[in-house]
């Protein structure tokens, strides 16, 4: 299989990198790469910037106003993005959502939703986990009662991330008790500005307010809201899960992040000689980059064999687990290049026009914050334990 780009795609590497030096707020580059918080403003900034470009959707079929980009051009955006430290796109309406819109969606619904995500109108948030319902996503208990035109929707949804933020969620609800567990559910999009939907933060580790759990008490959706057919929400479900793991190994990010480790190795001493010759340390270092070149040339593979018409499958939970492992490794090795100024934490030093003076070197304060966050990556998404199941059923066959 040959894993070199073509010129072509080297050519459109370049014209990323250009729309990237010229378009690209340093203001905004500068607050990813030192780990800074971003606000909801400076998000939405980043997405109008790539929507004028028309790069906000690039998997979406162009006649919905989607790049029609390659799978080999995606990737390379994708790389190239993340070494630029852009803000994230919001993936729940765009890259979750819109997918499934477009196949199973009405056409007023794709009409109506998906010009108004290219413009930024909605932020969506998703409402799948809730208390008992996380791997198991089949005990969803949220229900959802036909009253006319209208669904009643009662329960609680929890973990959404990005709640606090968003006016429109989609939601699995339960429409029936009566067959199989996967068979009673709905997809329903619910306004979030409704009565009776209330949004109370959870406060993670690092301290941040990044996910919410989210409460519906006698909620009127309108039945012209419901996403296809009521009882085949399990159907559209996986078909979004499959659109949430393929982007979930965050190669990109990881080199980003290990290029930033590799400065700070330099910086930091130990033994009077930098981290980065100390043998301990830089054993564990290249133990790590090893393992990021071997995703790098594996996702290089699952890539080229997409854009060979194939369709990954377990292989996403394969590039999930590795992908998050190393991430996570890397996080762990810049907490311990800094030693003792990764116990001090100063949650205001990650807000905009904070001007005291460092305790420490002047990166350390977003470090311990960044590992404790990360903690997330083999959770969310599948956690890592049930991406394994799936591989020993497809891939093992046992
Ligand atoms: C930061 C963060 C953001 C999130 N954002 C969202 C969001 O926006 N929207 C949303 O809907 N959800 C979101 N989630 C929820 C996430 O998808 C769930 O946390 C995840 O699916 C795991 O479910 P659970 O937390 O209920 O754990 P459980 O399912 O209770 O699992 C607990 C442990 O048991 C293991 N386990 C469970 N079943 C098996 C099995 N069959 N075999 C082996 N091991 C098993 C799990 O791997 C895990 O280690 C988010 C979670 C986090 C942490």
């Amino acid at each position: 299989m040959d894993l070199a780009y073509t010129p072509e795609e080297e050519a459109f590497r370049a014209e990323v990198r250009t729309f990237l030096a010229e378009e690209l707020p340093a203001r905004l580059s500068d607050k990813v790469r030192g780990g800074r918080n971003l606000s909801k403003a400076d998000i939405q900034e980043w997405q109008s910037i790539l929507s004028r470009k028309g790069w906000l959707a690039p998997h979406w079929p162009a006649e919905y106003g989607g790049a029609g980009w390659s799978v080999t051009q995606k990737f390379i955006y994708e790389q190239e993005s993340a070494l630029a430290h852009t803000p994230p796109v919001i993936p729940f309406g765009l890259n979750m959502l819109a997918p499934v819109l477009i196949k199973y969606g009405s056409e007023e619904q794709k009409a109506h939703w998906l010009p108004r995500m290219l413009r930024g109108d909605d932020w969506w948030c998703q409402g799948y986990s809730e208390p008992g319902a996380g791997s198991d996503l089949a005990s969803v208990r949220t229900v959802a009662v036909r009253d006319g035109d209208h669904y009643i929707v009662n329960g609680q949804k929890t973990w959404t991330t990005m709640g606090q933020h968003a006016n429109m969620i989609f939601c699995l609800v339960r429409t029936d008790n009566s067959g199989s567990r996967q068979q009673g559910i709905s997809f329903l999009l619910v306004d979030m500005t409704a009565p009776g939907v209330e949004v109370r933060p959870i406060i993670t580790l690092d301290g941040d307010h990044e996910v919410n759990e989210i409460f519906f008490t006698d909620v009127r959706v309108p039945a012209e809201n419901l996403l296809g057919e009521e009882g085949r929400g399990w159907t559209y479900a996986k078909y979004l899960l499959t659109y949430e793991r393929t982007s979930m190994a965050g190669l990109g990010q990881s080199r980003a992040a290990l290029g930033w480790l590799k400065q700070i190795a330099q910086k930091e001493k130990a033994n009077g000689v930098p981290l980065a010759r100390d043998p301990l340390f830089a054993a564990r270092l290249a133990r790590v980059e090893i393992a990021l070149a071997n995703l790098q040339t594996t996702t290089m593979r699952v890539v080229a064999a997409a854009a060979a018409g194939g369709a990954p499958g377990a292989e996403s939970s394969m590039l999930k687990i590795r992908g998050t492992e190393i991430r996570q490794e890397i996080s762990s090795l810049t907490r311990r290049a800094i030693g003792p100024y990764a116990q001090p934490f100063l949650p205001e030093a990650l807000e905009d026009g904070h001007n005291e003076e460092p305790v420490g070197p002047d990166y350390a304060a977003p470090i311990t914050p960044t590992y404790l966050n990360l903690r997330k990556l083999t959770i969310f998404g599948g956690s890592n334990e049930i991406q394994k199941n799936i591989i020993t059923k497809a891939i093992l066959d046992l």
